[in-house]
């Protein structure tokens, strides 16, 4: 069941999960207007803030001061190069599931190079040759192996490099999370990562390869993970491994216990400094006493509500019984209601106290999977009227397509109360660029 949409939008003012609030009636992103922005820039349109995205990203760092750990934040969830040259002045550190992302660590380092590739942990589980030699090349902390054949790939690519290959296995550690069956990872039935129980055999072989350093052991379970029981039970594993794989004469010193820590899309009142503390204890209690490094992936946690995506209504209709208010955002900016029936809280730019009525909120695009809200009790609006779609900082712009022919949305961070332009909406030019007739 998705929740209904609060009656009023005065939670708002009230919850301290988001920056969006009301400010003399307008709808405003750290004293900025989302009105103004949406003139300037136009519409659709990516806000972010950075204070949230820094704050998030401090709620780790503090929670987990007391034992040696790295974040590395889940480049996926938002690639956005304006945002990761921020969180690597953070001191973050990068998770990467592609070549790609790489490219994108690297170009937002700038002069840092070498010291934030060294905080790069790489995911997945189809890495291509071209991608490993990158990795190499840069000098990233750590390889996830998610297979025994990727395992030979990299000893590989190493040898061949005549670079050493740190690395950790990703185990599948067989646990149950409550969220959407898409992201959902840690079951021996999802692709990802190796079976637990196989682990110290693989470990075994890999340290037969002259150019590979067993050096960790890695955990992802999945994404929007709203309990943290589960992170703890998945690292418990993990840490039960490590011991064995110690006592086998492997010098394990990382322990990643991966992402997938959730927020609350919904109405209600949410504490994300309490969830993180909540999260820390759980993690920390199944580290126990072991001497590791803790290597953390948060993606959605740090940047999800951090993010709104402003758009404009086109036209209101009605086709039977219903309302459909026809926005010029769509499926291809957000595609998260349509992929995961994903809620999103969608309130207007222009506070009001009229009447809610039940509308459905959906985009120009051809499909009727194209919806943002059904049946969502709002207030009236009107063609012209400003909306935004909150928690649309991860998986949003990092998601979305050119389905369409729709040229991709603008992304403006705004950073102490100044909005600066971080990507600049697409043009058909640009689409055409790698098309021959
Ligand atoms: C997607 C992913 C993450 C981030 O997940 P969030 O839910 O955004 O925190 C972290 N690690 C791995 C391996 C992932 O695939």
């Amino acid at each position: 069941m998705q929740p209904a949409t609060s009656v009023f939008v005065g939670f708002l003012l009230s919850s301290s999960a988001r920056p969006f609030v009301y400010a003399g009636g307008e709808l405003v992103c750290d004293g900025v207007s989302l009105q103004k922005l949406a003139k300037k820039f136009g519409t659709p349109l990516y806000v972010y803030s950075a204070a949230q995205m820094v704050e998030r990203a401090g709620m780790f760092a503090r929670e987990f001061a007391d034992v040696q750990h790295t974040v590395c934040y889940a480049v996926k969830a938002n690639s956005a190069l304006g945002v990761l040259k921020l969180l690597a002045a953070q001191g973050c550190g990068f998770d990467i599931v592609s070549g790609g992302e790489l490219e994108r660590v690297i170009r937002a380092a700038g002069d840092k190079r070498a010291e934030v590739c060294g905080r790069v942990v790489f995911s997945g589980v189809g890495k291509q040759p071209a991608e490993i030699d990158l990795a190499l090349r840069e000098g990233i902390l750590l390889f996830n192996v998610e297979s025994e054949g990727e395992l030979e790939l990299v000893a590989e690519r190493a040898a061949k490099l005549k670079i050493k290959a740190r690395i950790a296995l990703r185990v599948n550690p067989d646990v149950f999370a409550e969220t959407h069956p898409y992201i959902s990872t840690g079951l021996r039935e999802h692709k990802f990562g190796i079976d637990i129980r196989l682990a110290r055999k693989v470990y075994k072989r890999a340290a037969q390869l002259k150019w590979l350093e067993p050096a960790g052991v890695s955990v992802h379970i999945g994404s929007q993970i709203r309990s943290v029981e589960p992170f703890a039970a998945a690292l418990s594993r993990v840490v039960a491994l490590i011991k064995q794989l110690r006592a086998d004469g492997h010098d394990i010193r990382y322990a990643d216990a991966g992402g997938g820590l959730g927020i609350d899309y919904g109405a209600g009142n949410f504490e994300p400094a309490k969830q993180v503390a909540k999260y820390a204890k759980a993690l920390k209690g199944a580290l126990g006493t072991m001497d590791l490094h803790l290597l953390l992936e948060p993606g959605r946690f740090i940047v999800a509500q951090a993010g709104a995506l402003v758009s404009q209504v086109l036209f209101v209709k009605k086709n039977g019984t219903k309302t459909f208010v026809i926005a010029d955002a769509a499926m291809n900016d957000l595609i998260r209601p349509a992929l995961y029936q994903a809620h999103h809280e969608i309130v207007p730019l222009k506070q009001t106290s009229r009447k809610l009525r039940k509308v459905d909120v959906v985009g120009p695009v051809c499909e009727s999977g194209d919806f943002f809200a059904r049946d969502r009790e709002m207030a009236p609006l009107k063609r012209g009227d400003g909306i935004a779609l909150l928690d649309a900082g991860a998986y949003g712009l990092s998601l979305s397509s050119n389905y369409n022919t729709r040229v991709r949305p603008a992304e403006v961070l705004i950073e102490r109360g100044k909005a600066r332009l971080i990507r600049r909406r697409e043009t058909v030019e640009d689409l055409f660029g790698p098309e021959m007739i």
